[in-house]
This record gives structure tokens, sequence and C-alpha cells, in this order.
């Protein structure tokens, strides 16, 4: 996972380790690297510049008295940035206080959402949940057979009224059957479109009203980069998304979107996708990422 991005940044800070007293220009030298692997990691470039100026701001003051060389010192510095970068803590699911807890799930086609459901339902299966899916994506003709297969698959329900009702409709009478069949988490199928249009958003909207869901979840390919981040940027704007779940990290996805998300949108990253294959999905811990890309 972000192979080239972790390269380069180990190696620009690998001549800072050993270092027992850094000078100004050392410390230059390394960050003007660290720039250059993020730009090549396709981060954006406001958060690139913010980035290196707090990490040079820290590095700055660092303390000889420490036990940790100065150098190693600044590589401290960078591991706790990027954690922050990518949202510091890592952000859990909000259950809601009376069950069943209403997850949304919203994307572009193609971005991995109906893997990503099923990956969920079945983390929540595995924790002793009863979750219930309702295919509330009445345009993609395979959609909501793809959900069944699915839901059969990991033998977890999956509500459906075919493609003739309107999506409102279908989640209203899917909430109804949750309460019915006693299922504790519901994940809301919607409608992915090529592109994001003010159809997509109003329908959206529209579910979001009638379901008050406790969580509003963008599924984003990983590997589109910035396209991911305004994605996820326009989705907020309308949606006010709970969270990220970003696909297709075990591609060769650069590190671009992971990095720049959480800054620019101001929603954090809950879970990652790292297959094709139906298993559990991985939350996402801001600081075991960093670390694995320090190396
Ligand atoms: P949707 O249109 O957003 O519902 O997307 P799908 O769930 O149908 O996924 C689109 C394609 O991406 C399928 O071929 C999935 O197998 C694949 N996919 C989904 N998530 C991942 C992931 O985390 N990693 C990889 N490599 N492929 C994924």
């Amino acid at each position: 996972m972000f192979e080239a991005l972790s390269s380069s940044l180990q190696k620009a800070l690998s001549k800072l380790r050993s270092k027992g007293k850094l000078t100004e220009e050392d410390v230059a030298l390394a960050m003007r690297e660290v720039r250059l692997a993020l730009l090549a990691a396709d981060v954006n470039v406001k958060v690139i510049k913010q980035f290196v100026d707090r990490v040079r701001e820290r590095a700055v003051g660092v303390d000889v008295q420490n036990s940790l060389t100065p150098g190693q010192q600044v590589v401290k510095i960078v591991y706790e940035e990027l954690t922050e970068l990518m949202g510091g803590e890592q952000a859990k699911i909000k259950m809601a206080a009376k069950p069943p807890t209403v997850i949304m799930l919203v994307g572009l086609q193609g971005a991995g959402k109906t893997t990503t459901i099923a990956k969920l339902a079945l983390s929540f299966k595995q924790h002793e949940h009863r979750p219930l899916l309702i295919a509330a994506d009445v345009y993609r003709p395979a959609a909501i057979q793809q959900l069944e297969v699915l839901g059969t698959q990991i033998d977890v329900p999956v509500f459906q009224l075919g493609q003739s009702q309107l999506p409102k409709e279908i989640v209203r009478q899917g909430l109804r059957a949750a309460q019915a069949q006693g299922a504790d988490i519901v994940l809301v199928d919607t409608a992915g479109r090529l592109h994001i249009d003010e159809d997509l958003m109003k329908e959206l909207e529209d579910i979001q009203s009638l379901a008050e869901p406790d969580e509003v979840l963008l599924v984003v390919d990983a590997m589109t980069g910035q396209d991911a981040v305004h994605v996820a940027e326009t989705f907020h704007q309308r949606l006010s998304l709970t969270g990220v779940i970003l696909t297709k990290l075990d591609g060769d996805a650069r590190g671009g979107a992971a990095l720049t998300i959480r800054s620019a949108t101001g929603c954090p990253i809950k879970y990652v996708g790292l297959g094709e294959k139906i298993e559990p999905l991985q939350p996402f811990h801001p600081d075991r990422m960093a670390s694995r890309i320090l190396g």
C-alpha cells in the first residue's frame, strides 16, 4: 500500500535519523524531499504546505536533551503529523441509543458501495448484531440482485421491492420491516450515478430526511486520488456526511485521497476496503496507517 510514497518518505527521513545534531539546512532539505514525496502521491498542494510548515515549525524546537536524537525526533514529529492529517484517533460508528442504528451508504457507481455494504454487514454480524440491508438503488439494473446474492452469501436479510417503487418508499417500508424483524442495524444501499448530479443529490436528501440515519457514509475509490476528495467535498456539502469509506487501498492508489480527505472535508475516514472478497471491513486507524507509511 502506498509503496512509492512510503519509500520516498523513508528515504527523505533516513538521512536525519542517524544525525546527532541537526542544522536548519538538514531539516530544510528533508522537508523539501517530504514535500516532493507528497506531491508525487497526489496529496493536495495546500494540505502539503500546511503539513510541511507544521513539521518544520515543530522540528526547529526539538530538544537535544531528549532521549531520542534530534533526527529521530523529527521522524516522530512527521509520524504524529501524518496521524493527525488522517484524523488522529480512530473514528467509530455512532450507534443509535434506541435500535435500529440506521446507516445510509452513498457514492458514485463503481466506487465499491455494494461490496462495502456486504463487508460492513458481515463485520456487524460477527459482532453479534442483526443487520438488515435495504436495496434502494433502483436505477442500476443489477444492483438489487447483486445485493441479494451478497446477502445470501453472508446470511444477512435483504429488503427489496424491485425497481418500480420510489427509493424513499422502499426505505420507508424497509425500516418498518427492520422493526418487525428485530434488526438492530439497517444498512441502506442508495443509487450511485456515474457523475454527481442534482437528481441524485435530491433523492439522497429525501432518503436522509425520511430515514434520519445515525451515519451517512460515503464510499469512494482511493485510486481516483484528488477526484475522490472532490466527490467527498460535494457530497459533504449536501448531506453532512458522518464519515468516509475509502475502497481499493489494496490497489495501486498513491495515497493522495487517504492523506487529503480528512483535512479537506473535516470528515473522518472510518473504514477502508482492501479487496474484492467479502471479508469483514477494516476499521481505519490513522496511527497505524502513519507507521505503515513510515516503515
Ligand atoms: P458500486 O457500483 O459502488 O456498488 O461498486 P461495486 O461494489 O459493484 O464494486 C465495483 C468493483 O470494485 C467490483 O469489481 C468490486 O469487486 C470492486 N471493489 C470493491 N471494493 C474493492 C476493494 O476494496 N478493492 C478492490 N481491489 N476492488 C474492490
